[in-house]
């Protein structure tokens, strides 16, 4: 089966790694905080805080942003759980926004409506968390507009989104933001097996994410309340996780991201390529870049006519033929646990389109032109 999508590893990365593996620190050592200096570098952020997962890198920056027991954030419906997970696990509620049906990202129109409504009755959200769907950037210049009309701290999920554009700028670079949270499972643009980080313009946000990600623990003398100045000495000033990444991960990960913007391209080529092969069908084809928005196409995304039954048809002669189609997302709301909570799909109405139409293609740098042909052509066949 052709995956949706996957690593690429070449000999570079596998000595990155071997050579790492015979240094004297296996974690936390010279190797973490050179990542961190490239992912600055890569994405025009001040400070990063590399982490064990984007999963936990959301935690971080939501906690380190205050969200707690009585809290509010905001985010897509289409992305995966972990974004508004992360808030609940602070203690956070959460809510949705419905998505633009042309794009797949947040509505900034619904956004803007919901906060009006949210305003009058006095429960506007703490933060707002955008996700860049695919790799194609958010409104941003709007999402800044709103936030600094209602007082939202702006998050950015830029899971999908290492090395994507708006208006000529990288995703990272931004210091509207409070915080923009990259991932590196082996899926997405780059990989440290598993992996994520915070990237923020705050030296605050930035220093308190760093404490977090070790149990609450401060190392730095200037930060001690005791008197104690002792080499062995720490402190606890609050409670986390171990949430640390290795030296071998982030070896892996520097290594990988001297090709970042080579996976782009060949990523941008497949899309470009399926775009020409798929015309002229009755599938709905995603946008392409243009100069405000260049995508790092983590994902390529048709859409059927809004039928449960017939999209799932076509998903399923896709794999028996060994194309690993799939569904990028299962619209939030929609799960048990979330219902559970009182959300219902029908209060997203293009959402619930989106979920009975939407279809990932396979996309990854590794990926054969051949096999890009292969797949549209199944495709032609079975429309
Ligand atoms: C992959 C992903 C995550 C979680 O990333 P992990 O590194 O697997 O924890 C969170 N949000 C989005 C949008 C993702 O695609």
């Amino acid at each position: 089966m052709i995956p949706y999508g996957g690593q690429s590893i070449d000999q570079s990365d596998v000595d990155a790694v071997s050579n790492a593996v015979s240094h004297a620190f296996l974690t936390q050592g010279p190797a973490v905080a050179a990542f961190e200096k490239k992912i600055c570098s890569v994405t025009g952020g001040k400070f990063a805080i590399a982490v064990n997962s984007a999963t936990s890198a959301l935690y971080l920056a939501y906690r380190a942003l205050g969200l707690a027991k009585g809290s509010l954030l905001w985010t897509t419906t289409n992305t995966f759980v972990a974004t508004s997970n992360a808030a609940l696990l602070c203690g956070a509620d959460v809510d949705f926004v419905d998505i633009n049906p042309e794009n797949f990202n947040l509505s900034t129109a619904d956004l803007a409506t919901k906060l009006e409504i949210a305003d009058a009755i006095g429960r506007l959200p703490d933060v707002v968390c955008v996700v860049h769907f695919a790799g194609r950037p958010c409104d941003m210049n709007e999402i800044y507009r709103l936030s600094r009309k209602y007082g939202f701290h702006v998050v950015e999920d830029a899971s999908h989104a290492l090395g994507a554009t708006y208006q000529g700028e990288t995703i990272g670079s931004d210091p509207r933001s409070a915080a923009v949270i990259f991932s590196f499972h082996p899926v997405k643009m780059i990989t440290t097996g598993e992996g994520g980080v915070v990237v923020t313009h705050r030296e605050a946000l930035a220093s308190r994410c760093a404490q977090l990600r070790s149990h609450g623990i401060t190392r730095h003398p200037e930060e001690f309340s005791g008197d104690l100045k002792e080499p062995w000495y720490f402190e606890q000033h609050d409670i986390g996780f171990n949430f640390r990444i290795t030296d071998l991960q982030c070896a892996l990960g520097s290594s990988q991201l001297g090709r970042l913007s080579a996976f782009i391209d060949k990523r941008r080529a497949i899309a470009e390529s399926y775009n020409e092969l798929l015309a002229g069908l009755s599938l709905e084809l995603p946008l392409m870049d243009d100069d405000d928005y260049q995508s790092s196409w983590h994902l390529y995304v048709v859409r059927t006519s809004p039928d449960f039954a017939k999209r799932d048809r076509l998903i399923r002669e896709l794999r028996d033929g060994g194309v690993g189609a799939a569904l990028h997302y299962i619209p939030i709301p929609y799960h048990p646990y979330y219902k559970s909570l009182g959300f219902s799909l029908s209060d997203y109405p293009e959402s619930e389109k989106y979920f009975a139409s939407a279809i990932s293609l396979p996309i990854f740098p590794d990926l054969a032109h051949e096999d890009v042909r292969k797949i549209a052509k199944a495709i032609r066949k079975l429309i």
